[in-house]
């Protein structure tokens, strides 16, 4: 049975106390996976069955550290020139169709860094990572933790950002190319920022990080590196509004990521 804290924390992300924790959850919820992570569809594109690209590089088991990268002018720069080349950036087509590029936003020295997938249709207006229906409901997530995007010292203040920093027109999954591209700048993003743990939100970032075609259920529960980093992996935002039955995994998932705060990568 959940403690009055966790019962509170869980109302904070909208479940509702009567849900099963997971361990007792019906077989046929414990089959479901993520289809799809971007936010809720917006056009009949995004509402098509979910295509599932895999990024252009052979699967990896779940653990195994990604492989060596060639080193780029990206891993030298500082924050702002990184803003700045982001801004600028014309990598792949999607500079084409956006508005505002998203960088990310939160504690440059963040001790969490979350990582969704791609800026969708608010975020592009506003240049700013998860500020549609999906941003509310990790902000309630991280409010359930005592974290915020807002300012506060950095074991509370988060850092967000995404594995794509420029929208996929209509919100269509990421196409590896462009994944790849995109790629060095998240990967300088993590090195500034030294976070204490990491949560990747949904199969994009997932892909992106841990190199692995995995489904998301197959994944979780378990603490994964990225680069030395602990990473924890969790449902979308997005994908806990079409499918809220899974907030109470999405709930021992941000469990787990605090356990490792607390207590180092041996948290399980
Ligand atoms: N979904 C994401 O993954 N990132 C955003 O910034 C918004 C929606």
């Amino acid at each position: 049975m959940w403690t009055e804290r966790q019962r509170a924390m869980l109302a904070e992300m909208g479940v509702r106390v009567f849900v099963q924790p997971p361990q007792a959850a019906p077989a046929d919820v414990l089959l479901q996976d993520e289809p799809m992570a971007s936010d809720p569809p917006q056009s009949p594109v995004a509402d098509a069955p979910p295509p599932v690209p895999a990024i252009a590089r052979p699967p990896r088991p779940a653990s195994a550290e990604p492989p060596m990268r060639m080193p780029s002018a990206i891993d030298t720069l500082d924050w702002e020139p990184l803003r700045e080349m982001v801004a600028g950036c014309t990598a792949c087509a999607l500079c084409e169709s956006r508005r505002h590029t998203v960088f990310g936003v939160g504690h440059t020295r963040a001790h969490w860094m979350i990582i969704g997938e791609a800026p969708g249709e608010q975020e592009d207006l506003r240049g700013e990572p998860f500020v549609g229906p999906a941003g509310q409901l990790l902000d309630s997530m991280l409010m359930a933790l005592g974290l915020t995007r807002e300012e506060a010292p950095p074991e509370r203040q988060v850092f967000i950002a995404n594995t794509l920093k420029c929208r996929p027109p209509r919100n269509r999954n990421p196409e590896p190319e462009e994944l790849a591209r995109c790629e060095p700048y998240l990967q300088r993003q993590i090195a500034l920022v030294q976070p204490k743990v990491i949560l990747a939100m949904g199969r994009f970032a997932v892909q992106s990080l841990l190199r692995s075609n995995e489904p998301i259920g197959k994944l979780r529960g378990q603490v994964h590196q990225y680069q030395g980093v602990p990473l924890v992996v969790t449902y979308h935002p997005a994908y806990l509004l079409r499918q809220p039955m899974d907030k109470a995994r999405s709930w021992d998932d941000l469990c787990l990521a605090a356990e490792v705060m607390e207590r180092g990568p041996q948290a399980r």
